[in-house]
C-alpha cells in the first residue's frame, strides 16, 4: 500500500474539512457541530462508530481483515475562547478560535480513517480513532478513558499515537518527538490561611494570617531549590495573593494560588505532598490553620522510549530522514493525551505547521489570536497516523 500517494490524493478534501471546522469552532466538552462534521466525514467507511455519553466525542473502530492487536490514534477537536485575528478568508467570527490547530488534528485523523479503511484487507488487527473534545483544560481524554475508549475494540490498545501541530518553534513539515517526558504536568496549588481578625495595633490579640501566608510564598521557592534535582526541575509561580480590606485591620483570611509545573512522575509526587506540607507546617508554627489543596490538572506526558523510536523510524521511511528532528527538551505545555499514555504505551508527536514562508522562530505561537497553521501539512500528517497504525498491524 502506498499510503503517502493515497493521502496526497485526499489533500483537497482534508483542506476543505479543516476549513469547515475552522470556520465554526466550539470549546469545551460539548461540540455538537464539530461532532456532526466528523460523523459525516467518516460516514460510509465501515467503522463501528459510537459517540460519548458525557461529552460529544466520536470513537470509530476499524476492523482489519484478520484478527490482531489494537492501535489507538487520537485527534483532539476543541477550540479556545480567543477572538481570531488572522484575517484568513476562512477565519472564525464567533469569538472562539482553533488557535491550537485542533481542527488540523481532526482532519488528519479523519483522513487516516479513510486511508486505513481503503486498506482494511491488509490489516491484522483493529484501529481505534479517538476524536476527543475538551483538551484545553477540560480533561476530555480522562472522560473518554472513563467511558472505555482504550478498550473500544474489545481489547486494550497496545499502542497509542497523537499528533500536535505547532504554528511556531518547529520547521514546517518537520516531525519531532522524544522518549520519556515530552510535556509538563500542570497543577494548581490553592492555599487559604485562616487566622482571627483584629485591630492592626494589637496583633497579640488576633491571629494574623498575612504573615504566615507570606512566609509560605517565600518558603515554597526555597523548599523547591533544596528538594529537586536541577535536571528534573519544578516551576512554581504564585499568580494571585489576596488578603484584607484596610491597613489597620488584621483580616480573618489570606489566600493565594500558584501554578506548579513538573516533568517527571517522581517530581510530581514529591511536589504534590511537599507543597501542602510546607504550608501546613508554617501554619502550625504560627497557630493558624492552612487549607492547602493541590489539584492535578494534567499529568506529565510520558512517551514510551520504544514507541518514540518507532515514530522516528516511521517518519524517516515515510517522509525522509530530514523530516524528523529529535525533541531536545520536553515542552512546558501540558496535554491530556497523558491520560491515554498512562494506560497504553505510545507517543505524542509534534508537527511543524507554520505558514509557508513564515519564520517558525518568530511566527505567532499556538493560542495566539494571530496563530496560523498551514493546512499543506494535512496529507503528510494523515499518512503518518495511518502508517503508524498499519505498520504495527502488518508487522504483528
Ligand atoms: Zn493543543
Amino acid at each position: 500500500m502506498n499510503l503517502l500517494e493515497d493521502a496526497r490524493a485526499l489533500q483537497g478534501d482534508l483542506v476543505q474539512l479543516r476549513r469547515t471546522l475552522h470556520r465554526a469552532p466550539e470549546t469545551g466538552l460539548d461540540l455538537p457541530r464539530t461532532q456532526e462534521t466528523v460523523l459525516s466525514a467518516i460516514d460510509g467507511l465501515g467503522l463501528e462508530v459510537t459517540t460519548g455519553r458525557g461529552l460529544s466525542s466520536v470513537t470509530g473502530v476499524l476492523r482489519g481483515a484478520r484478527p490482531g492487536p489494537t492501535v489507538l490514534l487520537r485527534g483532539d477537536m476543541d477550540a479556545l475562547p480567543v477572538a481570531e485575528r488572522t484575517g484568513l478568508d476562512y477565519a472564525s467570527d464567533n469569538g472562539r478560535m482553533h488557535a491550537c490547530g485542533h481542527d488540523l488534528h481532526t482532519a488528519m485523523l479523519a483522513g487516516s480513517a479513510r486511508l486505513l479503511a481503503q486498506h482494511r484487507d491488509r490489516l491484522a488487527g483493529d484501529v481505534v480513532f479517538m476524536f476527543q473534545p475538551g483538551e484545553e483544560g477540560f480533561d476530555g481524554a480522562r472522560h473518554m478513558v472513563g467511558e472505555g475508549v482504550l478498550d473500544a475494540s474489545g481489547s486494550r490498545a497496545e499502542a497509542a499515537y497523537a499528533l500536535h501541530v505547532m504554528s511556531a518553534g518547529t520547521g514546517r513539515g518537520r516531525f519531532t518527538t522524544r522518549g520519556g517526558p515530552a510535556m509538563a504536568a500542570s497543577n494548581v496549588l490553592t492555599v487559604t490561611v485562616r487566622g482571627a481578625g483584629g485591630h492592626g495595633s494589637m496583633p497579640h490579640r488576633a491571629k494574623d494570617p498575612v504573615q504566615p501566608a507570606c512566609e509560605m510564598v517565600t518558603a515554597l521557592q526555597a523548599w523547591i531549590t533544596r528538594t529537586f534535582d536541577v535536571f528534573d526541575p519544578v516551576v512554581l509561580s504564585v499568580g494571585t495573593f489576596h488578603a484584607g480590606t484596610q491597613q489597620n485591620v488584621i483580616p480573618e483570611t489570606a489566600t493565594f494560588e500558584a501554578t506548579v509545573r513538573s516533568f517527571s512522575p517522581r517530581a510530581q509526587a514529591l511536589v504534590k505532598d511537599g507543597t501542602v506540607r510546607v504550608c501546613e507546617g508554617i501554619a502550625a508554627a504560627y497557630g493558624v490553620r492552612a487549607e492547602a489543596r493541590f489539584d492535578e490538572l494534567y499529568p506529565v506526558t510520558v512517551n514510551d522510549e520504544a514507541e518514540a523510536a518507532y515514530v522516528a523510524r516511521t517518519v524517516a521511511e515515510l517522509h525522509g530522514e530530514e523530516r524528523f528532528e529529535p525533541m531536545a527538551q520536553p515542552l512546558s505545555g501540558s496535554e491530556d493525551f497523558s491520560r491515554v499514555l498512562d494506560g497504553v504505551p505510545g507517543a505524542m508527536v509534534v508537527l511543524g505547521a507554520a505558514p509557508e514562508g513564515a519564520d517558525p522562530d518568530t511566527s505567532p505561537n499556538n493560542h495566539s489570536p494571530y496563530a496560523a497553521f498551514d493546512d499543506g501539512v494535512l496529507a503528510d500528517g494523515a499518512a503518518l497516523y495511518a502508517r503508524l497504525a498499519a505498520d504495527r498491524l502488518t508487522a504483528a
